[in-house]
């Protein structure tokens, strides 16, 4: 009996980056878990040796703890029911299927690999499967080939009539014929398991109740409720995740692919995403909370998360609504922290040092992705060559004349401060303004345009020159001068 404790598995094969898909699942599984109180386990599914990939183990661990979706059980933590690789349970998996031999419900095939070469050739696209062709070969026959060695794999036996049903949580009631499921291996030639009946012993041993996986697993779940038959074990619960898809140029839909973006967790953090922001627009891939909220911290998840909002129809992954989720993550963190992550980015424009947190309060408001950072920052470092055309603004009234003179007033001004702070440069400039009888904008502009030689900058005047302070804003203010004259 499946125990009345919820309990939930993330099963990743170690095979390269986190696939959003799987960071969905991952998460999902942990709120099933954790909104019943119940247990969320880790589980590596390292069975298909040739897939694995150095590293790739590590980087599961990474990104979960990134996100902050902690288990339970799992092989660098232990628990009741490990070992929790399954490299490591490679005698667990042979014995079930010699049991099922024993009980006549699974068998040896001998077939080598020229056969079912040979097999997959001539019937081409119409191919249905193995052949069963060591299906119901003699004892004698089956025992002489053992003792001579001849490598073999382990087959299901699958009843060759009547239908197979299953209730998935999502998609609802799925029923398929027999004679479309083919005799699957359970036992690979290396003695490995594969996937296929690995996770049917394991989801057993380990008690999961409930099995979150992506759609494309549907079409396999009859093979594995025919096992859990054939042992006699209880079935879970089902719950198949939509499709992530990506919008194409065209318009048209595809699933989610490299040409529509990053589609990893590293690659989006990679793109100055944070984690906290990915995680909770992937949440909203395939399942809607009841009411309009949209930001969501993981706790809050837990208390609203629920299977019955999960959606069948295929999610589409919009980059623009995750840089928006991006943005307002960047906003309603403590400048402290922005400022910390945002350390690694200043560097990459420049090894000069200034007030971090002054320059990360003048971006935190603009930045919808920390990779726009270097860019956005770089005039701190040298002063861009620009041309004078800059210090024209219609709106601030500025033009080639009076700019000229707001900068030689504005340097003879700045000269006379000695606390280099914000208020005191505020009063200078404001001053001035009411000296020379202009609009604020029309001293702001060109003093803004000369000591950062960008139409855009994050920040105004007054912050620009307080980060670079005394001796760079006014050698940079003496070039802008220069120009104009
Ligand atoms: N190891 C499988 C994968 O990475 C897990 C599928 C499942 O959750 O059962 O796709």
């Amino acid at each position: 009996m499946i125990g009345s404790r919820v309990r939930t598995r993330y099963a990743p094969s170690p095979t390269g980056f986190m696939h959003i898909g799987n960071l969905r699942t991952a998460l999902y599984e942990y709120l099933i878990a954790k909104s019943n109180s119940g247990d969320f386990v880790l589980r590596i599914e390292d069975t298909d040796q040739g897939r694995f990939v150095d590293g790739a183990i590590d980087t599961i661990y990474n990104s979960l703890r990134m996100v902050g979706i902690d288990y339970d059980e799992g092989p660098d933590i232990g628990g009741n029911y490990g070992p929790y690789i399954q490299s490591e349970r490679l005698e667990i998996y042979s014995k079930y299927a010699e049991q099922l031999v024993k009980e006549g419900k699974a068998y040896y095939c001998f077939c080598n690999k020229e056969r079912l070469e040979s097999l997959h050739k001539e019937s081409s696209e119409l191919f249905l499967g193995y052949d069963r062709h060591c299906r119901d070969l003699p004892k004698e026959e089956v025992i002489r080939l053992l003792s001579e060695g001849v490598p073999y794999v382990i087959r299901q036996k699958v009843p060759l009539e009547g239908s197979t049903t299953f209730e998935d949580s999502v998609f609802g009631k799925i029923t398929v014929s027999n004679s479309e499921i083919e005799d699957q291996i359970l036992i690979k030639t290396d003695g490995y398991p594969t996937y296929n009946f690995a996770n049917v012993i394991d989801d057993h041993l380990m008690n999961i109740t409930h099995v979150v996986r992506g759609s494309e697993y549907l079409s396999s779940t009859p093979k594995y409720n025919l096992l859990y038959e054939s042992f006699g074990w209880e079935i879970p619960t089902y719950i198949h995740l939509p499709l992530i898809m990506g919008k194409n140029d065209d318009g048209t839909i595809s699933k989610l692919s490299k040409r529509h973006g990053a589609t990893s967790f590293e690659g989006l953090i990679n793109e100055g995403y944070l984690a906290e922001a990915i995680l909770n627009y992937i949440v909203l891939l395939g399942w809607c909370p009841e009411g309009n909220q949209e930001i969501f911290s993981l706790g809050e998840l837990i208390k609203v998360f629920d299977i019955k909002g999960i959606s069948k129809s295929p999610s589409i992954f919009d980059y623009d609504k995750l840089r928006w989720f991006n943005a307002e993550y960047i906003r309603n963190m403590s400048l402290e922290n922005f400022t910390n992550m945002c350390i690694p980015y200043f560097k990459k424009a420049t090894s000069k040092e200034f007030s971090w947190s002054k320059v990360a309060s003048i971006l935190q408001q603009r930045v919808t992705q920390l990779t726009q950072i270097p860019e956005m920052i770089k005039f701190l470092d040298i002063l861009p060559d620009y041309s004078k055309e800059l210090f024209i603004n219609k709106k601030s009234k500025t033009n080639i004349e009076n700019s000229k003179v707001v900068l030689k007033n504005v340097i003879d001004e700045l000269e006379n401060i000695n606390v280099w702070d914000y208020d005191n440069l505020h009063n200078a400039l404001i001053n001035l303004a009411t000296k020379l009888e202009m609009k604020n904008g029309t001293v702001m502009w060109p003093t803004r345009i000369a000591i950062s030689g960008m139409q855009v900058t994050p920040g105004g005047a007054i912050e620009i020159l307080e980060i670079l302070g005394k001796g760079e804003s006014i050698k940079r203010l003496k070039v802008g001068l220069e120009k104009l004259s």
